[in-house]
């Protein structure tokens, strides 16, 4: 097998700037280095825009006479140069993990996901699961992990979502063309395409596979679009979480098995494999059967050897939302491996019901990746909790504090989520490489040092940035709506620069409760309408495209920002992508999140905006109790569990208002010296000092290190 990295020609540093950003575009870091975004606009900043910031379309679009001018524009020039040093040390240079572990082993962690969020011109992602798997990429490369990632190309990607004139979501696919990625297509040593033939019960599924590299490591996506392939095979890799119970099992054996089997084609020691999810659990039975095979084993001794080895990570504390199948089903696609395990259909089944022999159980992928994993996390510490709860019934002989499953809670890769002057800003007072020392607190606390005047100039450029970049948006999104431009004369008018402003955005699961705030419309119209303490409203999410009631809600919301009282104060920003977000969580003052407790396994979204000082007003779930202090944001309510009443809403939403009236609106408007908000900022501060130090991605791949990988690959042994 080869593979790209080790077959790249070396390009010296002579070369032209237009063959570095080349090179540069080849690997997906960067899609974490902030300053390079404005590089590759200048190349074609139409092409750029309408990509959604692709840099390969943005580079193969560049005209010869833009070229020329470039490659006269000494300081371009000089950029290029800087950007593509910085690369060729990433790649080159000793990592914390050679530094740290003088490990002989070549074995690798290898690591499985449905859906991967790197960059807004690569929608292989649906939301929170995505990006945390797209982060974890990230850091594992920092750190220098030995790392290997399997996922699926998606060709026509996620659904890009439109709000129509009737305020209605409408979604439409956007395709990622291979000749606009850097995907290279995996092919065998004699350089022919690599296929296989993956069993799918009675048929056959030809697949290929994509490398894509991120940083240092490699991520593989499986691809089932081939015109070998019938119609219906063909769509098995088309669009991520659609499609009706077959198709979604197919697509997981595709996952599990099809890329377990691509990893052995490419010859990667594995050592330990992490399931991100219970999506790829299949791995394990494939695992399984294979140690018998090749190596002899009983099946007993293969479970164990594959339960040693792995790893697994659930991020459901809903019960409906954890994958099941069809028993039916299952013996349709995969009654071949209860053959090649030795075992009878109730054994095999047994490996995924919580209670075994339990006819009535359907086929939980949760169940089958928890028995073939010794190593089992939760994301965030509460989440550990519900999740040894739900799971205890696996454990009957087990208290339930003594189930075997821990927490590792999320962190988001700062890279990915800063703003550009933002990361001049920490350099400046954190020091250089601040980013080596990320996960120490000591080094944050320099940021006490960074004076008031200058941390309230940059949020509010923040904020104008967001402003203007919502006015645009709103402005394309009317233009499509020949009845509503007429209707409303400018969009200079929408959101002001001087109010408070919150952000609310995250896929619209109904659990999240995206309408809550507008529970009582005539309290929250005083809210945000007060003249000298305005407050206004930005959202943004998708609902999935079979998600009827989460479809509703963006309905609703879309409603109340058409409505007299609520106009340039609420806006709803469609498509909500990384994008998106990338703008919101630099310019908000609040980030709002009141989903109902304990639903939200970990969520992350409220950690990006704590990197520019922004101030988290939550529900005490998911990763909040663990991030709030008392003065780095507010807590809404007191930790209560929602038990699905209507007086729980009411409390919750009744706590929300009165945080807002009583604190956060006059605390935002309280002015000290020199006009600036000093206790506003003091919070800023600590919010600071004390969330990005802990919720970032290198803490959080170091633990998964120490904690699973290590000792699971030291069992691989
Ligand atoms: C951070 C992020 C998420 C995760 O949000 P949660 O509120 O934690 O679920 C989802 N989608 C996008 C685009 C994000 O940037």
């Amino acid at each position: 097998m080869k593979n790209r990295s080790t077959t790249a020609s070396r390009k010296s540093t002579t070369a032209s700037p237009f063959d570095q950003l080349a090179e540069i575009a080849g690997n997906l870091w960067w899609t974490w280095q902030p300053h390079l975004a404005s590089i590759f606009e200048m190349l074609n900043p139409r092409a750029y825009a309408s990509s959604n910031q692709n840099p390969i379309v943005a580079l193969r679009r560049c005209t010869a006479a833009k070229r020329r001018a470039l490659e006269g524009d000494a300081q371009f020039v000089k950029n290029v140069r800087r950007a593509y040093g910085d690369y060729r040390r990433y790649v080159r240079s000793k990592t914390w993990y050679q530094q740290t572990h003088k490990s002989k082993s070549r074995r690798q962690v290898a690591y499985f996901c449905m859906e991967y969020a790197l960059h807004e011109s690569l929608p292989l992602y649906a939301g929170g699961l995505g990006v945390l798997a797209g982060d974890h990429l990230k850091a594992a490369s920092d750190l220098g992990l030995p790392f290997v990632a399997v996922g699926v190309y998606w060709k026509k990607g996620y659904g890009r979502q439109h709000i129509n004139s009737a305020g209605k979501q409408v979604s439409r696919h956007q395709p990622i063309k291979p000749e606009d990625t850097s995907f290279a297509e995996v092919r065998t040593e004699s350089g022919r395409p690599w296929r296989l033939r993956l069993p799918m019960g009675a048929d056959h599924v030809t697949i290929r596979a994509w490398q894509a590299d991120v940083g240092r490591i490699q991520l593989y996506l499986l691809d089932a679009d081939l015109p070998v392939n019938k119609p219906r095979d063909r769509k098995l890799t088309h669009t991520l979480y659609s499609g009706d119970r077959d198709t979604r099992i197919r697509q997981e054996i595709l996952l599990g098995i099809g890329g377990w089997q691509l990893l052995r084609a490419l010859k990667v020691p594995v050592g330990a494999c992490h399931l991100n999810e219970g999506h790829a659990a299949f791995l394990s039975i494939e695992r399984i059967a294979e140690r018998m095979k090749d190596h002899g084993e009983t099946y007993a001794q293969a479970l164990r050897y594959v339960r040693n080895t792995s790893v697994f990570t659930t991020h459901t504390p809903v019960p409906a939302g954890n994958e099941e199948f069809d028993p039916e089903l299952v013996d349709r696609y995969l009654s071949k491996y209860q053959r090649m395990l030795g075992l009878t259909g109730e054994q095999f089944h047994n490996l995924a019901r919580v209670k075994p022999d339990d006819a009535k159980e359907n086929f939980g992928m949760t169940p089958l990746a928890l028995r073939t994993s010794r190593y089992a996390n939760g994301v965030a510490k509460l989440h550990g909790q519900i999740a040894r709860k739900m799971w205890s019934g696996m454990f009957p002989k087990k208290k339930t504090a003594a189930v075997p499953i821990g927490h590792v809670t999320n962190g988001i890769h700062l890279q990915t989520w800063l703003h550009p002057l933002m990361n001049d800003l920490l350099g400046e007072f954190l020091g250089a490489d601040w980013s080596a020392q990320q996960d120490q607190k000591s080094s944050w606390k320099k940021a006490n040092r960074i004076p008031d005047e200058s941390l309230w100039t940059l949020h509010r450029q923040f904020k104008t940035e967001l402003i203007a970049y919502c006015r645009e948006r709103i402005e394309r999104q009317l233009r499509r709506d020949p009845v509503r431009e007429m209707a409303l004369s400018g969009v200079e008018d929408i959101l002001d620069p001087g109010a408070l402003t919150i952000g609310f955005a995250r896929r619209f699961a109904t659990y999240k409760r995206a309408t809550l705030i507008f529970s009582d419309p005539a309290r929250l119209a005083k809210i945000l309408n007060n003249q000298n303490k305005p407050v206004q409203l930005i959202f943004a999410g998708k609902a999935h495209p079979a998600d009827t009631e989460g479809q509703a809600l963006v309905a609703e919301v879309v409603r109340f920002s058409r409505t007299p009282r609520f106009r340039n104060r609420v806006v709803f920003l469609e498509d909500y992508d990384m994008n998106v977000a990338r703008h919101m969580v630099a310019g908000v003052d609040v980030w709002l999140n009141n989903p109902q407790r304990p639903r939200e396994a970990s969520g992350t979204s409220g950690m990006k905006p704590a990197l520019h000082g922004g101030l988290n007003l939550s529900i005490l779930d998911g990763w909040w109790p663990e991030g709030f202090n008392g003065k780095n944001g507010w807590k809404i309510g007191g930790g209560q569990d929602h038990r699905d009443t209507k007086y729980d809403d009411r409390r919750d939403v009744e706590s929300l208002y009165r945080t807002l009236e009583r604190e956060i609106v006059p605390l935002y408007f309280k002015q000290g010296k020199e006009g600036l908000p000093i206790e506003w900022l003091a919070r800023m501060k600590n919010a600071l000092q004390s969330i990005p130090p802990v919720f970032n991605s290198h803490r959080q791949v170091k633990e998964y290190l120490k904690r699973y990988y290590l000792p699971a690959m030291r069992n691989s042994q």
